[in-house]
């Protein structure tokens, strides 16, 4: 469907809001699988509670992500936008390409500049859509402007490399940080769950690279899904894995799916791993947070390999999360 079939959507339907201005959207480029939209935002630093701190900013150059995680959650995001099929958050891009101008205008306007700016808690701010709108990239530019900002990246994507020089501009202004989400080192795995997401291999190798240029940075394993990640084995492995690359710290949270999510992932389930879905259905049928003697299980490993690897960074556990949207919203009990 292309700019026009939406524009007639909005011609014929009250929308509002949000709906509103993505059905009046003009499209800024088509793929095969894909459509650009470019959205008028009206800010670009999103005041948000997420229970542990009480309040900090952040900011997502884009809405829908082409990355495509099985387990993301954030695709309700689109639901606002009235589009009911989850793929379409995959499928249809929304590039928010005034950002870096409205974010000079609120920088300087003071907007309690001591709290945490998190960059990417809602959709990966390096998804391909980057690669053309480089809207990411504007935005980092506007913060080397400025100094004295706590200020966090988190993506799944290698592109960020691209922009390494401005990432060590920032280190020198800002207290900053990257965080780049590895669920998993079995790579069939991370095919199926994050299908068009880099490799956990290559993912490491920016890890490694961010390190070597200086840029503190950590991993993240978010989220963690019950009998699919979260095997011992595995977890050591990726935390060897990450201390090698040159992490500094090393960050979990269990699941959560909220009906949106699991509109997308249980048929994801029952197609690659039948065998599971009895257990997501008991584990998540009362609520989207797990609680009790799984999330705590796991938060004891993990604070052990940290231990281990030498993995306890000092910075304070990402305001964003690996799975980008898990700790946007009020942090449930799974969190570690
Ligand atoms: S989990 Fe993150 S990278 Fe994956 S689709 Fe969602 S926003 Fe994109």
């Amino acid at each position: 469907m292309g700019c026009n079939s939406l524009q007639e959507i909005a011609e014929k339907s009250p929308l509002v809001g949000i709906a509103r201005l993505a059905a009046q959207s003009p499209l800024l480029r088509e793929r095969a699988e894909v459509e650009y939209f470019r959205l008028e935002a009206r800010s670009t630093l999103n005041r948000q509670s997420n229970g542990r701190r009480p309040f900090a900013w952040t900011i997502n150059p884009y809405r829908g992500c082409e990355f495509g995680c099985q387990y993301c959650y954030a695709r309700y995001t689109h639901e606002f936008m009235e589009m009911w099929d989850s793929r379409d958050f995959e499928r249809k891009i929304y590039a928010k390409s005034d950002a870096a101008d409205l974010l000079r205008a609120e920088l300087r306007h003071g907007r309690d500049k001591g709290l945490p700016i998190a960059l990417g808690t809602a959709t990966d701010p390096y998804q391909p859509a980057e690669k053309q709108f480089e809207i990411t990239r504007r935005i980092l530019e506007v913060f080397a402007d400025f100094q004295g900002l706590d200020l966090s990246i988190t993506t799944k994507s290698v592109l960020l490399l691209r922009d390494l020089d401005l990432h060590r501009a920032l280190a020198r202004k800002h207290r900053f940080s990257i965080h780049m989400t590895v669920t998993t080192i079995d790579e069939r795995l991370a095919r199926l769950l994050e299908p068009k997401a880099p490799t956990p291999a290559q993912r490491l190798e920016a890890v490694r690279k961010l390190d070597q240029a200086g840029v503190r940075v950590g991993v993240n394993v978010m989220p963690i899904l019950p009998g699919l990640n979260d095997a011992p084995r595995m977890l050591e492995a990726l935390a060897a894995r990450a201390a090698e690359a040159g992490a500094c710290g090393l960050y979990a949270n269990v699941l959560f799916l909220m009906p949106s999510a699991m509109k997308h992932f249980m048929p994801f389930l029952e197609k690659e791993f039948p065998q599971l879905v009895n257990r997501y259905h008991r584990l998540y049928a009362r609520s989207a947070y797990l609680s009790g003697e799984y999330p705590e299980k796991i938060s004891k490993f993990m604070a052990g390999l940290r231990v281990r690897y030498g993995l306890n960074g000092t910075r304070p556990e990402p305001l964003a999360a690996a799975c980008h949207p898990q700790m946007t919203l009020p942090f449930c009990s799974g969190s570690v």
